[in-house]
């Protein structure tokens, strides 16, 4: 409840109206932000340049020379590098973790341990993490727990409910869902966000004012647009399962993901991103990928069109094979990205091309 008695508004009614709104004195990137601190429920909200810069900023801002942080191996492949070289060359020192592994977080914090930071869904294996446990001990630890939650969205994940710190997001995916914005986003503390701010500046990764315009106008469509996405990809997914041409599909939607339950318990929505390998193997991928249609040939996610693309040659380029096997992304693996055509299109394209 409101303080006045009425009811909490929902995430809908966030996206398009939170504070500020326009036709108020307030800039465009401050409506941009006061929406964005009130999807993910946190005091405040920083738009940046981008999603790279949001990380790049978010961990500058409780990091110094001689801290430690302990990161999930399972990030998305700019975010890894951007840890294990440039941090390092800075002193900051990284480490990178297999996030199944049993009492993995707790075994590997450091008297100098300053943050962990984790993604989730996983980008590209849509594997789920809970991130229930991690923040006890990160609450125990006095850590900042700092969630990468650009592969659910607000709508599908409020990461501060499951005890996040720190929630980023890369405006460029969801958020905006129309592939024609580039940046990101930082939601936490006040203190905290005039800190990440500071390093913004100083860094050089201020937004411009026309990606805040049209974030602004991408945001009132958030909860519809991702609500279709999440319909379109369970549709896609359950019929793909069926197929004897799909060996696998990745989608916490069904019961047969390994993280179905974790993601039932801790998700409003499973998302729009799924993957799939082909039973004939990472030798089919490029004519699979070559005759479908309606889904583009693309590496971006989450908006209205559908995408498709394969890790091994975008995100997870810098990995070697046998990394990818083990961040559940074999060669043949291919990510699809659900938008808000008809599911009967998106099945009749991925019919036509595995045929
Ligand atoms: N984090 C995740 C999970 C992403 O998927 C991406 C990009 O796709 C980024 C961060 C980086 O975002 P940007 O391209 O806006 O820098």
């Amino acid at each position: 409840m409101t303080p006045d008695g009425g009811r909490k508004p929902d995430l809908a009614t966030l996206a398009v109206h939170a504070g500020a709104s326009r036709g108020t004195e307030a800039a465009v990137v401050d409506v941009v932000q006061q929406r964005l601190a009130a999807l993910e429920g946190t005091e405040a909200s920083l738009l940046l340049s981008s999603g790279m810069g949001a990380i790049a900023c978010a961990l500058l801002a409780l990091l110094r020379p001689g801290d430690h942080v302990l990161a999930s191996a399972w990030i998305y492949g700019a975010a890894a590098e951007l840890l294990s070289k440039e941090f390092a060359s800075l002193g900051i020192d990284v480490s990178l973790v297999n996030p199944l592994e049993t009492r993995v977080w707790r075994k590997n914090i450091r008297k100098e341990t300053r943050a962990v930071f984790l993604e989730t869904p996983v980008n590209p294996s849509c594997r789920v993490l809970d991130l229930r446990p991690v923040s006890y001990v990160t609450k125990e630890c006095g850590l900042a727990l700092v969630v990468d939650s650009t592969f659910a969205s607000p709508i599908n994940l409020r990461p501060i409910e499951h005890g996040a710190d720190v929630v980023i997001h890369s405006a460029t995916n969801y958020l905006n869902g129309h592939r024609d914005v580039v940046g990101g986003v930082v939601c936490g503390t006040s203190s905290y966000v005039d800190e990440v701010r500071r390093k913004m500046k100083l860094w050089g990764q201020a937004p411009d004012p026309f990606t805040a315009w049209l974030l602004e106008r991408g945001l009132e469509t958030l909860d519809v647009r991702v609500q279709r996405q999440n319909r379109n990809a369970m549709a896609v997914a359950r019929w793909c399962a069926e197929q004897p041409k799909i060996a696998k599909v990745h989608y916490s939607g069904l019961p047969s993901h390994p993280d179905h339950e974790i993601a039932s318990a801790t998700m409003n929505g499973f998302g729009a991103m799924l993957g799939i390998e082909l039973a004939d193997g990472a030798a089919a991928t490029d004519w699979f990928l070559r005759k479908l249609r309606v889904i583009r040939y693309a590496p971006s996610l989450g908006g209205v069109d559908s995408l498709v693309c394969e890790p091994r040659v975008t995100s997870h380029v810098q990995s070697t094979p046998a990394e990818r096997a083990a961040a559940g992304i074999p060669d043949g693996f291919i990510r699809l990205s659900l938008g808000i055509e008809s599911a009967q299109d998106l099945i009749g394209d991925i019919e036509q091309a595995l045929h």
